[in-house]
This record gives C-alpha cells, sequence and structure tokens, in this order.
C-alpha cells in the first residue's frame, strides 16, 4: 500500500496534496507539519516558503538553499512525538517532531518544537522554540 510520505497510510493524493493545493484544508497544526514535512520530501519550495508566517518567511534565495538541501537527503520518516492546542478550535499550538533522513554524511535527525498560529485564516509554521 501506497502511504504519503508524512506516514499517513494514504496516499499523497488524498493525503497531503490536498493540503498543498488548499492550506486552509489543513484544520490542525499537526495536519499543516506532514504537509510541511512532505513538502520537504518533494522540494516544494513555494509551498515552504507559503506555509511559513509572514514574519519569518524565507526569502527566494534562503528558500532555493532549502531546496537544494531537502533534495540533497533521502528523508526516511517522520514522527510527530508531542502535541499542545493546535486544533480546529485553536489560534496557535506547538507540534514537537523528530524528523529522519540520509545524507552523504549518514543518518541525520531534526527535532525541533515548533510553533503554529493562524495567520488570515489557516495554519502557518512560525518557528522553532
Ligand atoms: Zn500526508
Amino acid at each position: 500500500m501506497t502511504t504519503c510520505n508524512c506516514g499517513n497510510e494514504k496516499s499523497y493524493t488524498a493525503c497531503c496534496e490536498i493540503i498543498h493545493n488548499d492550506i486552509t484544508k489543513a484544520q490542525t497544526a499537526v495536519q499543516l507539519m506532514r504537509s510541511r514535512y512532505t513538502a520537504f520530501c518533494r522540494a516544494d519550495g513555494a509551498y515552504l516558503a507559503k506555509s511559513q508566517a509572514e514574519k519569518f518567511r524565507p526569502t527566494v534565495l534562503e528558500t532555493e538553499e532549502t531546496i537544494q538541501w531537502a533534495k540533497s537527503v533521502t528523508w526516511v520518516k517522520l514522527e510527530i512525538l508531542e502535541t499542545s492546542d493546535g486544533l480546529e478550535k485553536d489560534s496557535r499550538g506547538t507540534v514537537t517532531f523528530k524528523a529522519t533522513y540520509f545524507d552523504a554524511g549518514g543518518m541525520g535527525i531534526i527535532e525541533e518544537k515548533s510553533l503554529f498560529e493562524k495567520e488570515n485564516g489557516h495554519w502557518v509554521y512560525v518557528t522553532g522554540i
């Protein structure tokens, strides 16, 4: 069975693609987090920029660097370790995650507690806290 990059047992089409096409479809901070991980896997810089809060939004150059890096690694998995708030009724929340990848140097892990907020009526990633 095909699973989405984010680890959900659904195809990309039935999972993160829906959010990549319409960011307002992410009803929770975790859904937005998963869609961003999948965007890293697919090196989708436009979505990564769009899904970050305006005040922390990367520049075009920074996005390009992120994409080059994202393409250079092999993404293994995303694990959601802990969440607080970030549900439909909330306007902010946190998601602690662990993303595993391989690069030329071996296995790498990104572990971060991320802050998410609603901006213009939908969830966005703000920054690591
Ligand atoms: Zn997904």
